[in-house]
């Protein structure tokens, strides 16, 4: 299948365009600037900052303003935020997937990502990330309804901001994009892929501390590995995560 391009201002083609909107840029591309994903920063996709402070009107870069109603701390402001994101998606010759991290969104989940990631890989992904109290809710429903910007939580606590949300997002999305893996198989059976948890893995030496690697693993059977890793992903799953085995005891049936 042709894979989507976008050409940035630098003519290097890319797969995909992340566009991240924060006050603090400085943060990016952090983590994703390691390992697989740093490998492949700037060939399968590519990274673009918008600090939302340069869409600020006055002259002290103000984002932010008191909560009407009264209450603790301050609201981004929703003329600024909607400037930033016009700016943002200009950038883009096809609608980007719009996302904004908020405790108030989707669980983040591998069904999450690959919702986001298929059928077609997005040429571009857009988020828009908190800080202080959250963001104006009319820019939300602004752009929820003309853009289907998405709502999404990384889980149930509060963090200062959307920037590491936005990392875990980007993480996990740019595992499917493809050619950044080594081994395409490695994502189809890991954790939550089957809405089971990964089997254990092990490697050299095969006696450790004086304990053995499973025999099994040595025995160059595969089709006894893959029986006794299935059994494994099971009794883990069973035991630490008895919602998910609801899931895949129910995806049996
Ligand atoms: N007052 C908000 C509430 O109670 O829902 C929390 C605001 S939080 C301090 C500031 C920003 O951090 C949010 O706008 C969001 O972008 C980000 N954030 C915090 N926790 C998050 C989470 N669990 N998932 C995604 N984003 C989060």
């Amino acid at each position: 299948m042709e894979r989507p391009r976008v050409e940035l201002q630098s003519e290097r083609y890319v797969l995909m365009l992340i566009t991240i909107l924060t006050i603090f840029p400085e943060m990016f591309p952090g983590s994703l600037e390691f390992s697989l994903s740093g490998k492949a920063l700037g060939k399968l996709w590519d990274l673009k900052t918008i600090n939302i402070r340069d869409y600020a009107t006055n002259k002290h870069h103000t984002v932010d303003d008191s909560p009407y109603g009264g209450g603790a701390g301050m609201v981004m402001k929703p003329d600024v935020v909607h400037m930033a994101l016009q700016s943002a998606i200009s950038n883009y010759d096809v609608k980007p997937e719009i996302l904004f991290m908020t405790p108030r969104g989707v669980v983040f989940s591998n069904k999450v990502v690959r919702n986001i990631m298929t059928p077609t890989i997005p040429r571009g992904i857009v988020i828009l990330c908190g800080r202080y109290e959250g963001v104006d809710q009319r820019v939300i429903d602004y752009w929820k309804t003309n853009y289907g910007m998405m709502e999404i939580s990384i889980g149930d606590y509060v963090l200062f901001g959307g920037e590491l949300p936005a990392m875990v997002v980007i993480d996990s999305c740019l595992r499917l994009v493809p050619g950044i893996m080594n081994n395409a198989a490695s994502t189809e059976n890991e954790s939550f892929s089957v809405d089971l948890l990964e089997h254990p893995q092990y490697t050299k030496p095969a006696v450790w501390n004086g304990d053995n690697v499973p025999s099994v693993l040595l025995s160059g059977n595969h089709r006894e590995i893959a029986l006794w890793q299935k059994e494994q992903a099971k009794r883990i799953t069973q035991e630490v995560r008895p919602d998910l085995w609801m899931k895949y005891e129910v995806g049996r049936e």
